[in-house]
């Protein structure tokens, strides 16, 4: 039987219609979510991301603030910026598109935004609360993979799950979050001599790697479920994920596509981290 799908755009109209009532009964009580997004250089795919988070931000009722500049803007100037925007109190998230110009250092970028309002989770200290169990922001990406995984119904626990790619603001977060939901968790990565013989053992396979074509119909455990995390292009020009899907989906037992899987799912999880902060600062959280 071929795997069922997990739909993320349907996931998602669900949570960001929650998120857009809750929103409104925040504002009415005086403290309407606010983020803001800051985008510095010309890079053409960063301003279609940053204008689809704008977008989502207004649809689910938050104030948003876009702030654009030019790619000449000095480190200091970037950090002052952020310095202002940690305290207003008007912003509950702060997210700085990456990839920045050369000449500013991501790091220190990254570490200038309160821990508060570091709602893309990318803070060492968020990544450190991730890693202790605390309440901190979650990672948009693979936080809106475990809803994914949680909408399906399936119990994480006792599973064992493999996360190809070990990146900080992906695989990593992903493996601590499917451990927290007690999962045994294997992390492999370009090193790992033998992909399959992981993958085959997988109850839950979440691919992250940027290569289209990484797990194969024969990679996979009947019945697993499968999440594709990977963003490409195949030979057409046509976006695919890291995952075969016409193979794969003849052998698991639930699969997410691409488009229409993860992807959507980012920005819904941006918003409820934005909502999050706002209901803590509103004492509600
Ligand atoms: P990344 O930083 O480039 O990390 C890729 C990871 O894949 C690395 O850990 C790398 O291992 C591993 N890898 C590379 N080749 C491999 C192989 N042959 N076998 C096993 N592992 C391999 O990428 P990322 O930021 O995590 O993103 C991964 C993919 O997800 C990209 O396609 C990205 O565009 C996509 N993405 C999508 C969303 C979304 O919203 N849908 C969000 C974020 C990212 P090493 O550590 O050993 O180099």
């Amino acid at each position: 039987m071929p795997a069922r799908l997990i739909n993320g755009n349907e996931l998602s109209k669900q949570i960001r219609s929650d998120i857009a009532q809750r929103a409104a009964e925040l504002t009415r009580q005086g403290t309407r979510p606010g983020l803001a997004v800051i985008l510095v250089g010309e890079d053409p795919a960063s301003h279609v991301y940053v204008r689809n988070k704008v977008k989502a931000c207004h649809d689910a009722g938050f104030h948003s603030v876009l702030e654009k500049y030019e790619a000449t803007m000095t480190e200091a100037e970037l950090l002052a910026r952020i310095d202002l925007l940690n305290h207003d109190p008007a912003i509950h998230g702060i997210l700085v598109q990456m990839p920045l110009p050369r000449h500013i250092d991501p790091h220190k970028v990254i570490e200038a935004i309160s821990t508060r309002k570091d709602v893309d989770g990318y803070s060492v200290l968020s990544a450190g609360e991730l890693m202790a169990g605390l309440d901190g922001f979650r990672p948009c990406t693979p936080y809106g993979c475990m809803k994914l995984i949680e909408s399906t119904g399936y119990d994480l626990r006792g599973k064992h799950a493999v996360v190809i790619g070990r990146s900080n603001t992906v695989g990593k977060p992903m493996a601590l979050l499917l451990l927290q939901a007690n999962a045994t968790v294997t992390v492999c990565h370009s090193g790992t001599p033998d992909l399959a013989y992981h993958t085959r053992q997988a109850d839950v396979v979440v691919a992250a790697v940027g290569r289209r074509n990484t797990l194969t119909g024969d990679m996979v455990k009947p019945g697993a479920v499968v999440i594709d995390v990977g963003i490409n292009r195949d030979d057409a020009g046509k976006l695919c994920g890291d995952v075969d899907f016409a193979s794969v989906s003849e052998v698991a037992g639930w699969i997410t596509p691409v488009p229409g899987g993860v992807g959507p799912m980012t920005i819904t999880m941006l918003l409820a981290n934005t909502l999050e902060s706002a209901e803590r600062v509103a004492g509600r959280g």
